[in-house]
């Protein structure tokens, strides 16, 4: 499929809006959906029938594939609305470039920009109106893709559903996170599929996740396969510390590339601090710790931007990080971010589409 090609998008309005029933002061994550959906079929090699559409229940096969062999992946956006009524997304030709790497590694079409972030700029025109502008809220955008043919057998399907569905969000707000750093069970193994956003990888994390939920911490601060020596990353976010000079955050193939954590890390780099991409043990940040050096630490991700770390519990020791209160380099990204997703200040980047 050539990348010229052109697709028309049918847009079906909705002949009743829910938009009057919501309560936009008491927006629960992931309860609301706008009134539209778009919807894209591929078959016999081509994305057809590109259309936006009331959102509603789909028909699916009870033996369709994704259900049985797990040919699933999704992405997670958010857009603004600025003062004067601009509605700007935040970097999703980053989203669409990890969504086509999440399609390769299972065996899944790609999906073209113009139905990707072509798509999506006509979905938020049709549903303007949804995307809320109180401080702190935001669309939540979702993107996802699954396997439809109805066969059983295990083969990659010969059908697929793309669809995107909106929800808008309140000003999220976490308090600071206990962290367990899990020894016993793992997220992702080298040459495994940790670095793509296949819906797999949620649902092996959550009998470890409710057993720390259990014990008293929030998420589990998860480490490598083979010796649970080195972090990796945090229930749906990213890791990023600063110990002593350095803003360093946990690479590798095992650990998904968020859009955030490679968002902060370009700002502190173009900020002038000293930034790293690396392997991280637990024996260096707890020698951090306890000698006083880790002077930030944080979750990353698109749903809240930035959670502190408070405690993270290893080898049933706690260990406290210093107050949230002193740590300037959070409190600089948080403010920055805020202020160019609101369109306060100038995109320099160019991250706001
Ligand atoms: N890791 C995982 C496992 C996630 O689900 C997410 C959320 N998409 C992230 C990290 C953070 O990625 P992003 O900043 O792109 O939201």
């Amino acid at each position: 499929m050539s990348a010229t090609e052109n697709y028309s998008i049918r847009v079906e309005p909705t002949k009743e809006s829910r938009l009057s029933q919501v309560d936009f002061n008491n927006l629960k994550f992931g309860k609301i959906l706008s009134d539209h959906m778009l919807v894209a079929n591929y078959e016999d090699g081509a994305w057809t029938d590109v259309s936006i559409v009331p959102y509603g229940d789909i028909n699916i096969s009870p033996s369709m594939s994704a259900i049985h062999y797990g040919q699933a992946i999704f992405e997670g956006i958010k857009a603004y609305k600025f003062q004067d009524g601009t509605i700007s997304i935040f970097r999703p030709d980053k989203n669409w470039e990890r969504f086509n790497t999440s399609a390769a590694r299972l065996e899944m079409p790609e999906v073209p920009e113009e139905i990707f972030l072509g798509g999506l700029k006509k979905l938020l025109s049709t549903d303007s109106n949804w995307v809320p502008n109180a401080p702190g809220t935001s669309l939540y955008i979702r993107p996802f893709m699954f396997g439809t043919e109805a066969a059983l057998g295990v083969h990659p399907s010969n059908s697929y559903k793309f669809i995107i569905i909106t929800s808008p969000v309140g000003a999220y707000y976490s308090n600071p996170l206990k962290l367990k750093v899990e020894t016993h069970f793992t997220r992702a193994a080298e040459g495994g599929v940790g670095f793509s956003k296949n819906a797999g990888n949620y649902a092996l994390s959550l009998y470890p996740t409710r057993l720390a939920n259990d014990e008293g911490f929030d998420q589990l601060m998860w480490t490598d396969a083979s010796e649970h020596q080195y972090i990796e990353e945090a229930g749906t976010a990213n890791l990023i510390f600063r110990i002593g000079d350095s803003i360093i955050t946990p690479h590798g193939d095992t650990i998904l590339h968020g859009v955030t954590r490679r968002t902060i890390m370009e700002l502190a780099a173009s900020w002038g601090y000293k930034t790293e991409q690396r392997r991280v043990s637990v024996k260096e940040l707890i020698d951090g710790i306890k000698a006083g050096i880790v002077t930030d630490a944080f979750a990353a991700g698109t749903a809240a931007t930035l959670t502190p770390i408070a405690t993270i519990g290893y080898e049933g020791e706690l260990f406290q990080l210093p107050p949230v209160e002193g740590r300037d380099f959070s409190k600089k990204v948080l403010t920055y971010l805020d202020d160019l997703r609101y369109g306060r200040i100038a995109d320099e980047f160019g991250w706001n589409m």
